[in-house]
């Protein structure tokens, strides 16, 4: 595909923590990565999003994507959107709401403390929670 590994930075194994939501290969059933390639200019988004890539660890098969992670609390949240409360990179506050497929527990627990947690956002759709 051309892109320069230098640049690429693996950041996360994708939708593996809650085990429902896993994502598997289409083709192979592997698990499969995202690979952050080059920052994206985008006027609209308060975040640096990347040029992506959601590569099997075991066959060929890619998939292109935008992703970004924000990091912030969780002010609010029901079963299909996700209210986080975060900085822009210009300090100013935001508050972005985003469809999700994470865990009920998981976003209880996080907005009942207030935690800090960093969100990993793909195709505009909050699909991890990191470390
Ligand atoms: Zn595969």
């Amino acid at each position: 595909m051309g892109y320069n590994k230098k640049n690429m930075e693996i950041i996360s194994g994708l939708w593996d923590r809650s085990g429902k939501d896993s994502m598997n290969c289409p083709k192979c059933g592997a698990k499969m990565i995202l690979i952050q390639l080059e920052p994206l200019q985008d006027a609209e988004n308060a975040y640096v999003a990347y040029d992506s890539i959601i590569e099997c660890t075991k066959c060929e098969n890619k998939i292109r994507a935008v992703s970004f992670t924000i990091l912030g609390s969780v002010k609010n949240f029901d079963v299909k959107n996700i209210e986080i409360a975060s900085w822009s990179p210009s300090g100013s506050r935001v508050i972005s709401i985003y469809e999700h497929i994470l865990d009920y527990d998981l976003l209880k627990k996080l907005k009942e403390t207030g935690e800090l947690a960093e969100f990993l956002i793909v195709n505009k759709q909050v699909v991890q929670v990191i470390g």
